[in-house]
């Protein structure tokens, strides 16, 4: 790999870290030469992520932590610099669409929303904010915020998902000028990827078709296929990139 994608020196926080695309990220990052911390809410997958990490003689440790919780947070920032010395990259990968928040308009409740938003959208907020010291003191701070094709158009069913993560990219692109030119802030933009939160769409052979023909790529992405653009944005090759929103969706918003 190319010095321009180094990041050895770096400490990353990765949350939802412990499966899907979180751990890939975490797993592809600490490739790259950065010391992670995967974080989630229970401690099993990020201690096997970790441990994994280990093994391949890379720095990580797992903290766990629930992003709505502003404590949990606070420590996972705390134990990260106590640990490793700073954080320089911020991961939101943290995120959910639960079924109760699926559906036309008139069959979601508010509740609903609000835990969406909660979760995908104040819980990237309240990481980001917490890390905001380490970040600004670091000489290549970087937030990367891991939005959706429904950060970017509309799909239906999904409201309040789409609205969390139109929320994201409206974060991504904000903070970027708030914290140019000392900490660059983006976000990628996954289609359909195989991982937990998408195995029933892919276990209905209609629903997975349908995806399938609407993406110019002709398949599910696979989670480590998103890890490489987030490498990317935390490497020194994106040292001009901020307040963008890279699409790894296969060519489903091109179209
Ligand atoms: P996943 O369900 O496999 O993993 C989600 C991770 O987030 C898990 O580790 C989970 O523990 C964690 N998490 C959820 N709520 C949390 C909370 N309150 N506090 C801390 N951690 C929490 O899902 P995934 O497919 O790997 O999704 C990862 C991210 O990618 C999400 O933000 C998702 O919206 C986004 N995304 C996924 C797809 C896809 O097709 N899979 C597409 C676009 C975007």
């Amino acid at each position: 790999m190319s010095d321009l994608f180094d990041l050895d020196g770096r400490v990353a926080v990765v949350t939802g870290g412990g499966r899907g695309i979180g751990r890939a990220i975490a797993i592809e990052l600490a490739n790259a030469g950065a010391a992670v911390v995967p974080s989630a809410r229970s401690t099993d997958e990020i201690e096997a992520v970790a441990g994994e990490i280990r093994e391949s003689g890379g720095d990580a440790v797992a903290v766990s932590a629930d992003v709505t919780d502003s404590a949990d947070v606070n420590d996972v920032i705390d134990r990260a610099a106590a640990e490793f010395g700073g954080v320089d990259v911020v991961v939101n990968n943290a995120g959910f669409n639960p079924d109760d928040a699926l559906g036309r308009p008139e069959e979601v409740d508010t509740e609903s929303l609000d835990r969406v938003l909660d979760v995908n959208l104040n819980g990237a907020y309240e990481v980001t904010h917490a890390a905001a010291a380490h970040l600004l003191e670091s000489d290549g701070g970087s937030v990367i915020n891991v939005a959706s094709v429904g950060g970017l158009v509309g799909l239906p069913r999904q409201h309040p998902y789409v609205a969390s993560k139109h929320g994201l990219v409206g974060l991504t692109k904000s903070m970027s000028l708030d914290w140019a030119p000392d900490v660059r802030v983006n976000a990628v933009a996954p289609g359909y990827v195989s991982t937990e939160l998408t195995a029933d769409l892919e276990e209905n052979d209609r629903l997975r078709q349908s995806i399938v023909d609407r993406t110019p790529l002709d398949r599910f992405a696979e989670p480590s296929e998103i890890a490489g653009p987030v490498v990317f944005l935390a490497s020194e090759a994106a040292g001009y990139v901020t307040g963008s929103v890279l699409a790894a969706d296969g060519g489903w918003t091109a179209r």
